[in-house]
C-alpha cells in the first residue's frame, strides 16, 4: 500500500505540477472540464482490477456481480438523462464510440457524409488519414462562408448525389446549433442512417439548453468529459432496434475488457448531470461564451482585425477569426498562454495560413463555469482576452488579473 509519492516521486511530482497548473491558470480549451472529486475517486478505485468482457448479466468472467451493478446504474442513468432506448457505456473514448457505431452500421467502402475538419468537424467524421477516411468513402459538407453556419442546401444536394449510407451531424469547433430534424429528413430521403456526435454539447442537452438529438437520430455518440463534466470516455445511445448491432460492434467488435472504474465514474457524473446545480452551471457556461463573443466583436478589438465566426455563439465556445488580423492562431495561443489562459488555435474555413499556424482560436467556457465563474467574471476574462489580441498589450498587468480570477474561484481546494 505504498503511496504514489513514496513509490514513484517522479510521476507524483508531475501530477502535482499539473494540479497546480490547473489551479493557477484559466482553462479555456472548449473540450476540457474539471471532473468532481467523487468522479475521480470512482475512477481511481479497485474497479480498475476487474475484467468484465460482455455486458451486465452476460459476462465472460466470474466475479462480476458488483461491476454489473455499476454498469447497469450507468446505463439506466444515461438513458434517463437523454431519453434514449438503449445505451452502451463501454467505449473507451469518443473516437472509439464513433468507430464502433460506424463498424455497426457500415461496411468498408460505404459512403459517409460529415462536416469538413477545417469547417469544424472531428477527425472521426471522415478525415483522410483517420480510420473513418481510410475505411469509408467520404463526402464532406461545409459551413456557408457568409453565415458561418452549416449549409443545409449543400448537405441535401450532396446527399442526393452521393447516396451515403450514413450522415454524421456533429462538430468539434462550431458555435451554433444544428437542425437535427432537417438532417433526419435528408437522411430519410436518401435511405441513410443519421448519427449525431454530441460530444461537445451533451452537457447543454442534459441541461435542456440545446435541442436533444436523440429523438431524431438512429445513433447518438458522445464523450463524457467535455460539457458533460465526467471522466474521459465515450458512450453510444441508439434505438432499441439497433441495440444488438451496437453492443456487438463495441464488444467483441472493437474492444476487449471494459474499463469498469471509468464506467463507475461515468455513472457518478450522470447523476451530477441530472441535478439542478449542473443545469445552473451549464447556463453560466453558455452565458460566459456569449459575453466573450460580444466583447470580441466590439470595435476596439475589431480594429485589430479580430472577429468571431458566425458573429456570435449559441453554445459553450467562441471561434475567433484572425484571418484579417496580423496576429495568427499560433501567436494568439502563445500570448494567451503567457498571461495564464489556455486555449487552442484552430483552423477556420478557407484558412489562408497552414494547419500548424491557423487563423483562429477556439475558446470555451465549460471549465471556468465549473470553477464557479459568473457573468462578471466572464466579463473580466473577455476583457483580458480582448487586450491580449490587440497589437500591443501589458503582459504583466494581464497576468495579475488572471491570477486574481483564479484565486477568486479556487479549484479542488484541499487537494
Ligand atoms: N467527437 C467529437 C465531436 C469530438 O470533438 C471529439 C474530441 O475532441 C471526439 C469525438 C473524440 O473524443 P476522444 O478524444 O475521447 O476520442
Amino acid at each position: 500500500n505504498t503511496p504514489l509519492h513514496e513509490l514513484d516521486p517522479d510521476v507524483a511530482a508531475a501530477v502535482d505540477a499539473e494540479l497546480r497548473r490547473q489551479q493557477s491558470t484559466l482553462e479555456m480549451i472548449a473540450s476540457e472540464n474539471f471532473a468532481p472529486v467523487a468522479v475521480m475517486e470512482a475512477q481511481g478505485s479497485v474497479l480498475t482490477n476487474k475484467y468484465a468482457e460482455g455486458y451486465p448479466g452476460r459476462r465472460y468472467y466470474g466475479g462480476c456481480e458488483h461491476v454489473d451493478v455499476v454498469e447497469q446504474i450507468a446505463i439506466d442513468r444515461i438513458k434517463e438523462l437523454f431519453g434514449a432506448e438503449h445505451a452502451n457505456v463501454q467505449p473507451h473514448s469518443g473516437a472509439q464510440a464513433n468507430a464502433a457505431a460506424m463498424f455497426a452500421l457500415l461496411k468498408p467502402g460505404d459512403t459517409i457524409m460529415g462536416l469538413n475538419l477545417a469547417h469544424g468537424g472531428h477527425l472521426t467524421h471522415g478525415m483522410k488519414i483517420n480510420f473513418s477516411g481510410k475505411l469509408y468513402n467520404v463526402v464532406a459538407y461545409h459551413v456557408d462562408d457568409a453565415t458561418g453556419q452549416v449549409d443545409m442546401a449543400e448537405v441535401e444536394r450532396l446527399a442526393k448525389e452521393s447516396r451515403p449510407k450514413l450522415i454524421v451531424a456533429g462538430w468539434s469547433a462550431y458555435p451554433r446549433q444544428l437542425d437535427f430534424a432537417a438532417f433526419r429528413r435528408i437522411a430519410d430521403e436518401v435511405g441513410a442512417y443519421l448519427m449525431v456526435d454530441m460530444a461537445h454539447f451533451a452537457g447543454l442537452v442534459a441541461a435542456g439548453l440545446h435541442p436533444n438529438p436523440v429523438p431524431h437520430a438512429h445513433v447518438v455518440t458522445t464523450t463524457t468529459h467535455k460539457t458533460l463534466g465526467g471522466p474521459r470516455g465515450g458512450v453510444i445511445l441508439c434505438t432499441a432496434e439497433l441495440a444488438k448491432k451496437i453492443n456487438s460492434a463495441v464488444f467483441p467488435g472493437q474492444q476487449g475488457g471494459p474499463l469498469e472504474h471509468v464506467i463507475a465514474a461515468k455513472a457518478v457524473s450522470f447523476k451530477v448531470a441530472a441535478s439542478e446545480e449542473f443545469k445552473e452551471r451549464q447556463q453560466r457556461t453558455v452565458e460566459g461564451a456569449k459575453i466573450i463573443a460580444e466583447r470580441l466583436v466590439q470595435d476596439d478589438v475589431g480594429g485589430a482585425g479580430v472577429s468571431v465566426l458566425s458573429g456570435g455563439t449559441d453554445v459553450h465556445l467562441v471561434l475567433v477569426d484572425l484571418r484579417h488580423s496580423e496576429l495568427d492562431g499560433q501567436q494568439a495561443e502563445d500570448r494567451l498562454h503567457e498571461v495564464g489562459i489556455t486555449v487552442n488555435r484552430n483552423a477556420v474555413p478557407n484558412d489562408p495560413r497552414p494547419p500548424m499556424v491557423t487563423s483562429g482560436l477556439r475558446i470555451g467556457t465549460p471549465a471556468l463555469a465549473t470553477r464557479g465563474f459568473r457573468a462578471e467574471d466572464f466579463r473580466e476574462v473577455a476583457d483580458v482576452i480582448a487586450e491580449v489580441l490587440k497589437p500591443s498589450y501589458d503582459a504583466q498587468a494581464l497576468k495579475g488579473r488572471v491570477s486574481a480570477l483564479a484565486a477568486k474561484h479556487p479549484l479542488y481546494p484541499g487537494l
